[in-house]
């Protein structure tokens, strides 16, 4: 049990790469809130995780994460519940890939205000109470795009990029205050995205990635969850690539 009695909020929660960090989460003994964007997609997250470990404490809410009084007001009430928050994973994220000429100001503008602007909103009001408490981790979800970049949706490597950041800077800003500040950054990864696309597809991208497949969620959580642990105590400012080698 890695996680043994701590108090974990994680974003974008109810699919995907945090969905499984929340199974991970649990499963190693930690109470977890996750935060989603409907009330219907948490508590379709929440009846999964009941009917895999009805022990599991699990608790879901869906604060509009681009909201800083909304995002603010949430922390507090898991604060308040729980008494402590000893990891923040900012999760929540959206992709783009739309070409320059094609693009939209409010479209860009929508990418970086869930992937860098609400992450800065859930830090502020976490960072103040685990340096209350004693210390905390905070972990952002990145990309490999935050070091290759990509050839369209420009929005989304700008924004990994921002996030890395962030990241790096905080982890230097924060270490007097015992809060490590680590990101993970997957490559391709088996989501509900990818799992949807063709076999031929799948098979095209996973012929570039040099370990020769995409990632599994499990795989990408696995690095959170060592990220959250004590075998990390000396570990802040990392971004860890989980990305089979793609990056290069
Ligand atoms: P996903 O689409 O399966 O899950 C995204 C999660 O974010 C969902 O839980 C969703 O509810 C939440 N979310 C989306 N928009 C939201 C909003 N406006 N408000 C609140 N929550 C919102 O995607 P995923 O692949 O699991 O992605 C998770 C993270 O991993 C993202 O930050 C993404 O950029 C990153 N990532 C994914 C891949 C990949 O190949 N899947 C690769 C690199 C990085």
């Amino acid at each position: 049990m890695m996680l043994e009695g701590k108090v974990a909020i994680v974003t974008g929660g109810t699919r995907g790469i945090g969905f499984e960090i929340v199974r991970k989460y649990l499963a190693n003994g930690a109470k977890v809130v996750l935060f989603g964007s409907r009330q219907e997609t948490v508590d379709k997250a929440l009846a999964k995780l009941a009917e895999e470990n009805a022990a599991w404490e699990v608790d879901g809410m869906c604060p509009k994460l681009t909201d800083a009084a909304e995002v603010e007001k949430a922390v507090t009430a898991v604060k308040e519940k729980f008494g402590k928050i000893d990891i923040l994973v900012n999760n929540a994220g959206i992709s783009q890939s739309t070409p320059l000429y094609n693009y939209t100001a409010e479209e860009f503008d929508k990418c970086i205000d869930l992937n860098v602007r609400a992450l800065f909103y859930a830090i502020l009001p976490t960072a103040k109470i685990m340096k209350e408490q004693g210390g905390g981790c905070i972990l952002n979800t990145s990309s490999m795009v935050s070091i290759s970049g990509q050839p369209a949706g420009v929005g989304y490597p700008t924004s990994k990029f921002a996030v890395n950041g962030m990241t790096i800077s905080l982890a230097r800003e924060l270490a007097k205050d015992k809060i490590r500040v680590n990101a993970v950054a997957p490559g391709v990864t088996r989501t509900d995205m990818v799992a949807a696309l063709p076999p031929a597809v799948v098979e095209r991208i996973s012929s570039q990635i040099p370990l020769g497949r995409p990632g599994e969620p499990e795989e990408v959580a696995n690095a959170f969850l060592y990220l959250a642990s004590d075998l990390a105590s000396y570990v802040t400012g990392e971004i860890l690539s989980v990305d089979g080698a793609s990056r290069a």
